[in-house]
């Protein structure tokens, strides 16, 4: 489904990817766990179309083809989903609008019936109930004054109503208090029932626990040092990053 080949990049000539390499098939979860800086964001930024670094190598297929020349918006109407690790505020537009913008925009670009207001309005409701957001908040605008945990959650609930086949999570955990942490996983979980498949970048392994990854991999200087599964990060837990920090210097 989604195939990472030899990726190289760079940010002011600086290189940031130095040839990462994954593929993750239908419905499966990837874990990607690494250091500060090691280039986790900039590899879910190009997968999603952020223009932050440039490729200077290699190529990012989703089910079989290149999605490189893609803009954001038409690898959203593919499938792909991506959660910020800091999600931004978009002052003056109300959330509901947001939501049904993007909803209905990508509804069209894949050839499905847009939603009304009526259909659109059932749709948010279930979905928010899900992941208890208020509806008062979604009239707000959009993560505005929200707390990172809000924000967090209102991405999932973004995810809820787009039914992406494939999600990228940059820290979905960062800013989250427990319950919200169970609930967010909840949703996650959700779309992985409907056969999601997904990234997900964290620094802990209890996310791990609410959202199992089939396949964990650690990414330090730009490249993928070691790949496993759950019990990789269970390891990482105890002893860090060093080790795999001096080999990758050597
Ligand atoms: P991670 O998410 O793993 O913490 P990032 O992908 O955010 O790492 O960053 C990887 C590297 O790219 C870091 O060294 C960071 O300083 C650098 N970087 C990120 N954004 C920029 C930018 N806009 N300009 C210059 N360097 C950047
Ligand atoms: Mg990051």
């Amino acid at each position: 489904m989604l195939e990472i080949i030899n990726l190289r990049a760079e940010i002011d000539g600086k290189p940031i990817l130095n040839g990462v390499n994954l593929t993750a098939d239908t419905g499966k979860f990837h874990a990607i766990m690494g250091p500060n800086g090691s280039g986790k964001s900039t590899l879910s930024a190009l997968i999603c179309g952020n223009d932050r670094a440039t490729v200077t190598e290699g190529d990012i297929r989703f089910k079989g083809k290149s999605i490189l020349t893609l803009a954001p918006e038409e690898r959203a109407a593919e499938g792909l989903f991506l959660c910020f690790q800091y999600p931004p505020e978009i002052p003056g537009v109300p959330g509901l609008t947001f939501l049904k913008t993007a909803v209905n925009a990508v509804r069209k670009a894949r050839g499905q019936t847009e939603l009304d207001t009526l259909a659109f309005s059932k749709a948010v409701k279930e979905k928010a109930a899900l992941l208890k957001i208020p509806t008062e908040m979604l009239k707000r605008a959009v993560n505005n004054g929200f707390s990172g945990g809000e924000k967090k959650r209102n991405e999932i609930l973004q995810a809820l109503l787009l039914e992406p086949k494939f999600l990228i999570l940059d820290e979905p955990d960062s800013g989250l208090d427990i319950d919200a942490l169970k609930i967010a996983s909840e949703g996650v979980n959700l779309l992985r029932s409907q056969g999601a498949g997904a990234l997900i970048i964290t620094h802990y392994q209890r996310l791990l626990e609410y959202i199992e990854p089939d396949t964990v991999h650690i990414l330090v200087k730009g490249k993928i040092v070691k790949s496993g599964g759950k019990e990789l990060a269970s390891l990482l837990e105890k002893s860090g990053y060093a080790e795999y920090e001096t080999a990758s210097a050597a």
